[in-house]
């Protein structure tokens, strides 16, 4: 499939007269390593969107309560659309009645690397997406260490559990969705954002 081919469902659901998304039309220069980024994006529900970069498009889970660094609790993630590339510093208002219409900032943003073995083999990230078992290290400001998506639902929209693997950078005690709210970008709330206010500067 072509990169156009795997954007045409994103594309489909938006207007990009209308939206301040971005189209999916500019080629982004390729870093060494793949990038992640958790977007926190209040609709019609909150929610934090997961896209991890695979062969030039960002794949993409909706996590309705945002990760956990805490290995003993499973997070739903909903695979949705693939996102292109340029999606992945998107920060701002979506307008009113369309798709995904709120407020969206970057919660966090890094590189990652695929750490998926299979049979003492590291199988490739379209593999472990396709065999429904992933294991990613995370390199971001928030999150760091081994994360573990187990698809358990195979449907239009695959229903995974994400689950902080047990490694040094597991922390039970702190829940960085509660205690690290705001854009990696730039500093802002889900609130300032929406009502174009920027924090006090001294
Ligand atoms: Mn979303």
């Amino acid at each position: 499939m072509t990169k156009k081919d795997r954007l045409k469902p994103y594309c489909e659901k938006r207007d990009f007269t209308r939206t301040p998304e971005p189209s999916g039309e500019s080629p982004r220069s390729d870093s060494e390593n793949p990038i992640f980024v958790i977007q926190k994006h209040k609709a019609r529900n909150l929610h934090y969107d997961l896209r991890l970069e695979v062969n030039g498009v960002l794949k993409s889970w909706a996590v309705p309560k945002g990760p956990s660094s805490d290995p003993s609790v499973k997070r739903l993630a909903v695979a949705t659309e693939d996102h292109p590339m340029e999606y992945a510093d998107f920060e701002g208002t979506i307008p009113g009645g369309k798709y995904g219409a709120g407020v969206v900032l970057v919660w966090d943003i890094g590189t990652y690397s695929n750490i998926t073995q299979n049979q003492d083999q590291t199988l490739s990230v379209e593999s472990a997406i396709e065999h429904g078992h992933l294991n990613v290290w995370l390199e971001g400001e928030k999150l760091k260490g081994g994360y573990s998506f187990v698809r358990f639902r195979r449907e239009a929209k695959d229903q995974w559990l994400l689950v902080k693997m047990k490694d040094e950078e597991a922390d039970p005690a702190n829940d960085p969705v509660v205690s690290q709210p705001n854009s990696v970008l730039s500093g802002l709330s889900l609130e300032e954002i929406e009502t174009g206010e920027s924090p006090a500067t001294s």
